[in-house]
């Protein structure tokens, strides 16, 4: 294995392989009996988008402030695409979703869009395991938010059909600077995603989710027999696709609910429906979605410039609806956002407030 090693670094000594993101295992979700292949297949496509409208509360549990400073910026940036997803810095690790750590040892990886939703307090949700204050620090920033957000490896595409030289990877990643186990080469490089969960059907070599490969590694497509190598910064692919699901919200297309009166939700497979709603009178309301369709229903409510999430209910792959119910008070107006899992057809659902 060495002596191979020592002959492709002969064959390009300008190349050194670079320190890589090293992910987690995804979380799987699971599916009642009698939920068909169809509509596993969209819940699954969906499943790890946050529903828009989120201010993603993250918080650092350890850090030197350059390198704190990275991620803020880099939240920043992907924020200025235009998106309707907000991100706050919190203190409190109770209000936390993202929990960022600086674990030297432990390499740099993200859990994947609200799969951070699971993962038990004070836990970590991302981690850093070298420099960012480096043009390659600040491409990892990025690319470990780009998880965040519900982004995949594009390496492990289906769309993008390469063959890997198994040894010739194997042999790369398992030495420095990376040593990683075989599982996690498999893992991180060799397997390749389903279908479902990926945004869009099209490879993009150029994104931020691709990791720079050097020669010797892939067998084809030929033009990447001699490597990839991304610009490490947000591709126009990235930037269209973050911007087709995290649109920003406008006021004209949310719609205003009132005790009783049933909406029907228009959105399909992936889409989002957004609410308000203004009791008149301060009670316990249930608020939830009917029909046939898989939704996360979100409630949050906007004090000053925050907006403080109060509840969510998922009812994905089963065959229970979205329900929320909690104290509303009087005069107030509350959020309320619906990402639709699945939906069988237009309007085949709705949201209503009792
Ligand atoms: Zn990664």
């Amino acid at each position: 294995m060495a002596k191979k090693k020592a002959a492709k670094k002969a064959a390009a000594p300008e190349y050194a392989t670079k320190k890589l993101c090293s992910q987690p295992q995804p979380i799987v979700q699971t599916f009642d009996p009698g939920v068909s292949e169809a509509r596993a297949g969209f819940i699954l496509s969906n499943n790890k988008k946050w529903v828009n409208g989120t201010d993603i509360k993250y918080m650092f549990i350890e850090g030197a402030k350059a390198q704190c400073d990275v991620v803020r910026q880099s939240f920043k940036d992907w924020k200025a695409l235009g998106i309707g997803l907000t991100f706050t810095e919190v203190t409190n690790v109770e209000e936390s979703m993202v929990r960022i750590g600086f674990d030297q040892t432990d390499g740099s990886w993200s859990y994947v869009g609200r799969d951070v939703l699971t993962i038990a307090r004070p836990n970590r949700t991302m981690n850093f395991g070298w420099d960012l204050t480096t043009t390659y620090g600040k491409t990892t920033a990025l690319h470990e938010i780009g998880h965040t957000l519900g982004f995949q490896h594009e390496h492990q595409s289906p769309f993008a059909g390469i063959s890997w030289n198994t040894d010739a990877v194997i042999a790369e990643f398992s030495g420095p600077p990376n040593n990683w186990s075989v599982s996690s080469i498999q893992s991180n490089i060799l397997s390749k995603l389903s279908p479902n969960g990926l945004n869009g059907s099209q490879w993009d070599p150029a994104s931020i989710m691709e990791y720079e490969f050097g020669p010797g590694l892939i067998l084809a497509p030929a033009p990447y027999q001699q490597g990839i190598f991304p610009p490490g910064v947000l591709s126009p692919q990235d930037i269209a696709g973050v911007r087709s699901i995290y649109p920003p919200i406008k006021p004209a297309t949310i719609t205003k609910l009132s005790v009783l009166q049933s909406v029907p939700i228009a959105a399909l497979s992936g889409g989002q429906a957004d609410f308000t709603f203004t009791p008149t009178i301060s009670r316990k309301y249930t608020i939830q979605t009917f029909g046939e369709m898989d939704t996360v229903m979100v409630i949050s409510e906007q004090v000053k410039k925050q907006v403080i999430h109060l509840a969510g209910d998922d009812d994905s792959g089963t065959d229970k609806n979205a329900r929320i119910r909690l104290p509303l008070v009087k005069g107030r107006t509350y959020l309320i956002n619906v990402r639709v899992l699945f939906s069988s057809a237009q309007n085949s659902g709705g949201i209503v407030v009792v």
